[in-house]
């Protein structure tokens, strides 16, 4: 299997470009011994997967797709979730490649390379975990591991035609994760496969004493109910998720799902979160507010490279973070830092904030009355290398359907639901409620 995943990557990967670093050496290493081992009861035996480049892996190179860590090549510690997968004999075949930090819808935010969608290298992967989704999607790996922010495996996922799950807040280890909005950053599996996806959740979920926000909750055997069947299941259908702004064809994509939800013995109606328009703004106030007290860290001393050009300390600071972060990054930072400050934290933040509670509250009230909600992940199928790089506004739009499900802290999943007209992948969205992953991959078992 790994010679097979190193094979694929050699053959295609210089197109895909969704490897920022491979781990060939310890990975063949790490398979010899399989090969010797008696006991093949490991849930992930011998499974080769990629890491989307900002979860940390002790002696592997962690850039975060930055120029700040392109010479972080010895971490000292491997995040939790590596920690699990190898004690369930997962092989890791390498880092993939992310926007800066997992600031970006599109992967061209990444100060390393642009990742093409394996469909059409003319399209976008998606983003900010583009690399993961790609490699999956193009064979290169059984699975990967990536983050959702606001959107971040759920859109790349749907753009690749690939099946990725944002856990609830709280469900698995932050621990080794470099942060970008700490209240919203989730770690999920992006496989080809609604079971595959269920069985890496199954390894890689449960409480960490290294992450006081994980939640202390036995983890459900979500694999063993996927074949129940959803007879009698309740589905939302919120109408913001098919009004402006989505494609028509997206929108049938949608509709023809809900069909065969009906036909599985499911139930629709359509609801209202009538929040959910509030929820880019809020999302980009919190995040960057988040995102630049995470990034403070990076001042080439305790972290980062260190600029080579200042003669004094202060310059030392500047020119680091100004050499260091891209564009985009430095974007989120200056915002995060307005929000953040005097004058503007009650009028921007705490708004942003309130405006959270509400969104969150519109959730909870449709999950009185409802198991899951669906709609699209995206707006649009996959758009086209440089359509959105020069209006931010335009990329920040493409996460309106993914952003209220990581305000409110409840799992989401994206797999995919038919093409569009020119051959793009489309993604379906089914949300749930807290911590009922079980019901959200049941769900999206029964459609696939
Ligand atoms: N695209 C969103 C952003 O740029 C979401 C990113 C993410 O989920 N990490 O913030």
């Amino acid at each position: 299997l790994v010679d097979t995943s190193y094979n694929r990557i050699k053959e295609v990967d210089d197109q895909i470009q969704a490897f920022l670093t491979l781990n060939e050496e310890n990975a063949q290493v790490q398979a010899k011994e399989l090969d010797t081992d008696a006991d093949k009861s490991k849930r992930l035996f011998g499974i080769p997967n990629g890491m989307k480049d900002n979860i940390m892996t002790k002696n592997l190179r962690t850039t975060a797709g930055s120029q700040m860590l392109k010479n972080f090549d010895e971490p000292l510690f491997n995040a939790t979730v590596v920690e699990k997968l190898n004690e369930e004999k997962a092989v890791i075949i390498g880092k993939l490649n992310m926007d800066e930090f997992a600031m970006g819808s599109s992967n061209e935010k990444s100060s390393f390379q642009t990742t093409r969608n394996p469909w059409n290298t003319d399209y976008v992967p998606g983003g900010s975990s583009g690399g993961p989704a790609a490699a999956v999607a193009s064979g290169q790996i059984k699975f990967a591991l990536g983050s959702d922010t606001g959107g971040s495996i759920r859109q790349p996922a749907a753009f690749c035609g690939v099946v990725g799950m944002k856990p609830t807040y709280g469900l698995v280890s932050r621990f080794g994760l470099v942060a970008f909005a700490s209240s919203m950053d989730q770690i999920g599996p992006i496989t080809n496969t609604v079971e595959d996806n269920a069985r890496v959740l199954e390894v890689i979920a449960g409480s960490d004493k290294m992450d006081m926000t994980t939640v202390n909750k036995e983890v459900p055997a979500y694999t063993e109910k996927l074949a129940d069947g959803i007879k009698g299941l309740k589905i939302a259908v919120p109408k913001e998720y098919l009004g402006e702004g989505v494609a028509p064809e997206v929108k049938n994509a949608v509709m023809d799902a809900l069909k065969v939800y009906e036909s599985l013995g499911a139930t629709w109606e359509e609801v209202s979160l009538p929040h959910s328009k509030y929820a880019v703004a809020a999302y980009y106030l919190l995040s960057s507010a988040e995102g630049s007290t995470a990034l403070a860290r990076y001042d080439g001393v305790r972290y980062g490279e260190r600029s080579k050009n200042a003669d004094n300390m202060i310059d030392m600071y500047k020119l680091s973070r100004s050499e260091g972060f891209g564009e985009e990054v430095k974007r989120r930072i200056m915002l995060g830092s307005i929000t953040l400050s005097a004058g503007y934290h009650d009028t921007h933040f705490q708004k942003a904030q309130k405006v959270r509670t509400l969104i969150k509250r519109d959730f909870e009230d449709i999950f009185e009355n409802y198991d899951v909600i669906i709609g699209p992940t995206t707006p649009t199928p996959a758009f086209k290398l440089g359509e959105k790089t020069e209006n931010p506004l335009t990329m920040y739009m493409n996460d309106v359907l993914t952003i209220p499900v990581n305000l409110a802290g409840v799992p989401g999943i994206s797999l995919p639901c038919g093409f569009s007209e020119e051959g793009l992948p489309l993604g379906l969205q089914i949300i749930g409620k807290h911590f009922d992953e079980s019901t959200v991959y049941r769900a999206a078992h029964a459609y696939e």
